[in-house]
This record gives C-alpha cells, sequence and structure tokens, in this order.
C-alpha cells in the first residue's frame, strides 16, 4: 500500500456517528481528574502553575513554558475547554503535555480548561448558562474577567490555537484570522488532520463560505458585540488566531487525535512560515 492510499485507508476508518441529532450526547470527561494530569504533566516537564482564582468557581489555570528570553523564538498561546460540551479539548492538550514534544525555544502559554463548571456538566455554557465564548467584548462571567485579566499581563502572542468540537460538522475544520495576510498555517493543518480524521468538505460551514476545511471570515471584529475569545486575542493579544474545530459526532479518540494533530502541525509549520520578519 502506497503512503497516500494508507492515509486514506486510516482516515477512513472514522464515521460520522450520526447520534448527535440537536446537541452532543457523545463521551463525556472527568474534568477534574483531567486537569489535575495535565498540572502534573506541566509540573513534571518543568512548566511554570499559575492557579488564577475566580470568585465562586474553581479556579482556572495558566501553564507558562518559558525557555528563552528571546522572543524571537515565538510565543504560542494555546487554550481550550471553553465549550463545556467539548471534551476532546482538554484530553488533546492533555496528550500533549504528557508527551512533552515542544518547539525547541518557543514560548508557550496553555490554559488547559476555561470553563470547569460547564465541563462537570456536559453543557456548552458555565453553570449559569453563560455561553463564555461570548463574553469578550461585553465581560461580566467571572470565569471570563479572570481570563481576561490574566491575558492583559502576558506578552504578545505570534500565534494562537483555540480548540473546540463541533457535533453538526461532518469533520475537522479550521477558522483562520490572519488579517494582515502572515503566512498561513491552515493548509498545512488541514493537511496534517486529514491522515488521522475526516476533513468536512462543504462549501459552506456554520454559515460561512470555507475551503477544503478552512474558514476565513472576513469580520471586523468592532461590528460584533458578542465576541468569542479569538476576537479578544485578535484585537488586543495577536494577528493570528486559529479556531480547531474537532468533528465531536465522531469517536472521542478520533477527535482526540485530530486535535492533537492540529497542534502538532500548526506548531512545527509555525517557526518557518509565521516568525515576524
Ligand atoms: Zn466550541
Amino acid at each position: 500500500m502506497d503512503s497516500a492510499t494508507s492515509k486514506q485507508a486510516k482516515a477512513q476508518i472514522a464515521q460520522r456517528l450520526r447520534k448527535n441529532i440537536s446537541s452532543y450526547l457523545g463521551e463525556t470527561i472527568d474534568i477534574d481528574a483531567v486537569l489535575s494530569d495535565c498540572l502534573a504533566a506541566a509540573k513534571a516537564n518543568g512548566w511554570l502553575i499559575e492557579e488564577i482564582p475566580v470568585p465562586q468557581k474553581p479556579s482556572l489555570f495558566a501553564l507558562t513554558r518559558s525557555p528563552s528570553a528571546n522572543t524571537n523564538h515565538g510565543s504560542i498561546y494555546i487554550s481550550t475547554g471553553i465549550h463545556g460540551d467539548e471534551p476532546a479539548g482538554p484530553l488533546a492538550v492533555r496528550e500533549l503535555l504528557q508527551e512533552n514534544q515542544w518547539p525547541e525555544n518557543a514560548n508557550l502559554f496553555l490554559i488547559p480548561c476555561l470553563n470547569p463548571t460547564g465541563l462537570r456538566l456536559n453543557r456548552r455554557e458555565n453553570d449559569q448558562g453563560v455561553d463564555l465564548n461570548r463574553e469578550y467584548l461585553n465581560t461580566k462571567a467571572p470565569e471570563t474577567l479572570a481570563h481576561i485579566h490574566w491575558m492583559s499581563r502576558q506578552p504578545f502572542f505570534d500565534v494562537c490555537l483555540c480548540l473546540h468540537e463541533d457535533w453538526e460538522s461532518d469533520g475537522f475544520y479550521v477558522y483562520e484570522l490572519n488579517p494582515d495576510n502572515r503566512p498561513s498555517l491552515a493548509d498545512h493543518v488541514v493537511a496534517q488532520v486529514a491522515e488521522v480524521c475526516p476533513i468536512d468538505l462543504s462549501e459552506i460551514i456554520e454559515g460561512r463560505p470555507a475551503q477544503k476545511g478552512i474558514i476565513r471570515p472576513s469580520v471586523d471584529p468592532r461590528s460584533r458585540p458578542q465576541w468569542p475569545e479569538a476576537f479578544y486575542l485578535l484585537s488586543n493579544k495577536t494577528r493570528l488566531s486559529y479556531t480547531l474545530e474537532a468533528p465531536s459526532d465522531f469517536p472521542l479518540p478520533t477527535r482526540v487525535t485530530a486535535l492533537v494533530a492540529a497542534v502538532r502541525a500548526a506548531l512545527t509549520a509555525f517557526p518557518a512560515t509565521a516568525r515576524k520578519p
């Protein structure tokens, strides 16, 4: 079997389950156990662990790996777990932390779970019914206030990766926010994920034109009242952001593998293509 055929065969292993009909009805996780695994791996591998207190809620945790004071090596931000019915993100981050293969000298900033109460309840919103990923302009939720306060103290990020899932999609896809037309990582990310998970090749995804699993919305954040995390990042912390969407109507291991592959692909493509000139 040649390698292209073998890649296709692997990608065809996973089939859409068609069981998530009006919401995500799939596997759930013990987020507290997953988080504690993340913290243990981070500690074992020399990451700085910062507890971010959140009033009336479980703390958030920010993990930082800063091998170099030289920011020319790049600063990469990764976050997940903002939607409580998207378990593959925290699992993918756990796998990446345990594997501990990161680009040499890159500074990494990682938040393994932005919505602990939502994950505990397996629901998109937090325990008060607030979709935290719509809170980044007019912010009231304590989790988001705490997250923004932490971000305001961090340096500029060269690239941001936000890990999500979508129970409606036919495969993996990615949103790219790249207003300065910097070298894109999206094609490489999709090509690498295609080896382990189907790609959503629809021409319209989430109501937006898409091409080969890539959505490049031409939205001006100022024109939208309900900001997702990526809009805050684009407006304040970065000029290159990827929202990585695994298809949650597929088996959980496939989605975790897809997100791990997507992050790995972005990290390997980043030093060559996305660094500031
Ligand atoms: Zn999401």
